[in-house]
């Protein structure tokens, strides 16, 4: 009777729900819709206390915030069945320990931390690049194949939308960089439990450590004259964050506001044992990120050190994020 009583109580919701249809809201649709909703985690790269780049007069920091804002107004605006939650909405480091020495390391690790703890379906990080005078273009950093090999799929699947709607923008297709990593100093960092080779990006290979997707969207390269003109206005930000809203709508297939669609999510095979590999990284959340050096965070301390080397080797510097800038950084964070 129990059963048949709640079965009346649930199909009672139910009929509720229907009746009030597209346009009243109550609570208890909002209850059921949550299991079909996607949850993204965008990141807007560095903080005031650890800059990113810097070029044309803007600061890196300060333009993908506001990138990463426009982009979730958008999202939640336009589309149905959609949850923006961003890692910081201020200037702020949203994970400060000032005493810590690797502060900044530290935060970058955290916010991948947060986006498993949100139970994110994928997690963006914004950037924009630094370079020599003729570098220019969208390029996406994305997983490497080893370890939950499906994660590269996604972010290829996700980076090529970025780099769709980037280009329709006008900004040029710079490709994909998938790196492994190879830190020397730091060994116990550079394989998966499984034995593969993890990702050189510091932010990369935490959010995989946690069990999110993700990618880096390097949108363009402050230092240029030719991509600063996608970025030097608050409505060219507008139109950059509503171009990264309309790649997350399509990677997920959402509906349009009103809609109610079901979004479309990937199977992450790795789901079922979260919980026991979360915990585990969390131990070794200071050996996982040291190499958070490899990864966006780290212009920080480096940051106008290393735009002396990208300058004097712009090839090399094609990724502010990685290559050059890191080895720089890390030879100068780890010298004492
Ligand atoms: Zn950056």
């Amino acid at each position: 009777m129990r059963r048949k009583f709640g079965t009346l109580f649930l199909a009672g919701i139910l009929g509720t729900v229907l009746v009030l249809g597209n346009g009243m809201k109550p609570v208890t649709t909002e209850a059921a819709s949550n299991s079909n909703q996607v949850i993204v985690v965008l990141d807007p790269g560095h903080d005031s206390k650890h800059v990113g780049a810097a070029g044309n007069g803007f600061h890196e920091e300060v333009l993908v915030l506001k990138i990463g804002l426009y982009a979730k107004e958008a999202l939640e605006n336009n589309y149905d069945n959609v949850k923006v939650v961003m890692t910081r909405e201020d200037g702020n480091c949203p994970f400060p320990n000032p005493s810590s020495s690797r502060e900044s390391v530290e935060d970058n690790a955290k916010r991948t931390q947060f986006a498993a703890s949100q139970n994110a379906d994928f997690f963006v990080s914004l950037h924009l690049n630094s370079g020599g005078a003729s570098n220019n273009g969208a390029i996406i950093l994305a997983m490497n194949e080893n370890w939950i090999p499906e994660y590269n799929t996604y972010g290829k699947k996700m980076g090529n939308l970025f780099l769709k709607e980037l280009g329709n923008l006008g900004l040029r297709n710079g490709g994909f960089i998938v790196r492994d990593h190879n830190d020397p100093d730091h060994p116990d960092e550079n394989y998966y439990e499984d034995g593969s080779v993890s990702d050189y990006y510091g932010i990369l290979r935490n959010a995989k450590l946690n069990h999110v997707p993700a990618i880096i969207v390097e949108h363009g390269f402050i230092t240029s004259t030719t991509d600063i003109e996608f970025f030097n206005t608050d409505a060219k930000l507008k139109a950059v964050g509503e171009a990264d809203a309309r790649a997350i709508a399509q990677y997920f297939e959402l509906g349009a506001k009103g809609s109610n669609k079901t979004p479309v999510k990937p199977t992450d095979s790795t789901k079922t044992t979260q919980a026991s590999s979360n915990s585990g990284n969390d131990g070794n959340t200071s050996g996982g990120s040291d190499s958070e050096n490899a990864g966006p965070a780290v212009s920080i301390t480096g940051n106008a050190m290393s735009e002396d080397a990208r300058k004097s080797a712009p090839d090399a510097a094609m990724v502010d994020d990685g290559f050059l800038h890191w080895q720089q950084v890390m030879k100068e964070f780890f010298k004492s």
